[in-house]
């Protein structure tokens, strides 16, 4: 049987130092000590599961159950490395509940038509390095960076991060990048990834599970407004061009478009400068970002649309001017359509309701999807909470999820193996 209680359990265990880089609260870096330490203790499990392990090439811990065919493997993974002052459960509860599934089989000695791998990335948050997702990048073979060029806070740079971790970078990956040579050949037959919900959805409801549609489609922007510095005393309100009240009204402006629409589009500044910056100056200038993001490119686009619109007609009315920059654009990244259709058939083969729902925040399993097929499993935490030490899951949601992962995993030999 499942035994998720030890999944939740073995998440905080790695809790605390030394599977921690701080003392205080949860700090997991990629290639820190505490992450070779977490790697070390995670490879012990996996070989009690019946697994053999590697390190890859991008320090991706790989924990490997043979098939007894020639199919290639179900790839189960999810993030080992955090935020600062993380919790406990966001990344390594899906690589523990791959290893709970792997220890059923194992026990079983039940051999599928596919091995199964179980990937603990090593850089989903981008924590330790401007860069996220860099690991499973690399596994999908997609990367694109020059390891010289990210450096940490301490001044360490990818490629002495990876040397001193005794990872060889020497050779190139793709076009003339010189990179980490994790990529897989010829890929996978599907990629299954657990996580925490990191949002309300599934508790407000009452429910343990939700399948995951896809990851939404993102739009950043950065936004300038220039008005007309002035004295605060003297410069009658009528004369203003304040640059920081016509942001101000962007601001709520956003936020009304995005009510506007349903709830799987959302919309937020996150960030806001204003100059001068003194208390007795009226604002000459503000900078701040926007973020859209919804479940599809199109609505993305539409709400981003709407809302630069009213960005101009407040540019307009308030005699500032307005420019406005596109910092990034994330496609939206799909679920498989038949692997949504198996989910769905793994929570109702539990006796659960087949909720869908959109993943607002990016997962590694996005970046899979250039790679094989990829579904999700979200399970339920309690109040949404996530990158915060309050992060909370109940060992029996996550018995169930395990339960309904297996229950997949055996779809998916009937689906490919008839
Ligand atoms: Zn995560």
């Amino acid at each position: 049987m499942v035994n998720g209680k030890r999944a939740v359990e073995r998440c905080d265990f790695l809790g605390i130092a030394p599977y921690s880089d701080t003392e205080d609260g949860l700090y997991r870096g990629y290639l820190t000590p505490a992450y070779a330490a977490s790697q070390r203790v995670i490879a012990r499990w996996m070989t009690e599961a019946g697994m053999t392990t590697r390190i890859d090439a991008a320090g991706n811990l790989v924990g490997r159950y043979e098939g007894a065919g020639s199919r290639p493997a179900l790839i189960i993974g999810s993030h080992l490395d955090s935020v600062r002052d993380a919790g406990r459960y966001d990344g390594p509860l899906g690589i523990m509940l791959g290893i709970e599934c792997v220890a059923v089989l194992s026990a079983m000695q039940e051999r599928l038509s596919f091995p199964i791998e179980i990937y603990a990335f090593g850089d989903e948050e981008g924590s330790r390095f401007p860069l996220a997702m860099l690991t499973s990048r690399a596994v999908a073979g997609v990367l694109e960076c020059d390891i010289e060029e990210p450096v940490d806070s301490a001044g360490a740079s990818l490629s002495d991060a990876l040397a001193s971790y005794g990872l060889e970078t020497q050779a190139p990956v793709a076009a003339d990048v010189p990179g980490l040579q994790a990529a897989r050949h010829p890929g996978a037959l599907a990629y299954l990834e657990a996580h925490i919900e990191q949002g309300p959805v599934l508790e407000s409801e009452g429910l343990a599970l939700g399948n995951v549609t896809g990851i939404a489609a993102q739009r950043r922007f950065s936004a300038f407004v220039s008005g007309r510095a002035g004295h605060a005393g003297t410069t009658a309100m009528m004369l203003r061009r304040d640059a920081f009240a016509a942001a101000a009204a962007m601001v709520l402006a956003a936020e009304e478009c995005a009510r506007a629409e349903d709830a799987d589009r959302v919309a937020t500044v996150g960030s806001i400068i204003v100059g001068p910056g003194a208390a007795n100056v009226v604002p000459g200038a503000a900078r701040f970002t926007l973020d859209v993001r919804a479940a599809t490119d199109e609505a993305c686009a539409a709400l981003a649309d709407a809302i630069l619109a009213k960005f101009g007609a407040i540019a307009a009315e308030r005699s500032v001017t307005l420019s406005v920059d596109a910092l990034h654009h994330l496609p939206a990244s799909p679920s498989d359509s038949r692997l949504l259709e198996l989910m769905d058939a793994a929570i109702a083969d539990e006796g659960l309701p087949a909720r869908r729902l959109v993943s607002g925040a990016g997962h590694d399993a996005m970046i899979l999807s250039a790679l094989c097929p990829t579904a999700m499993l979200f399970i339920r935490c309690r109040e949404g909470i996530s990158h915060n030490p309050a992060e909370s899951v109940t060992a029996e949601d996550c018995t169930l999820a395990g339960r309904v992962m297996l229950r997949f995993i055996k779809l998916l030999e009937d689906f490919h193996g008839a």
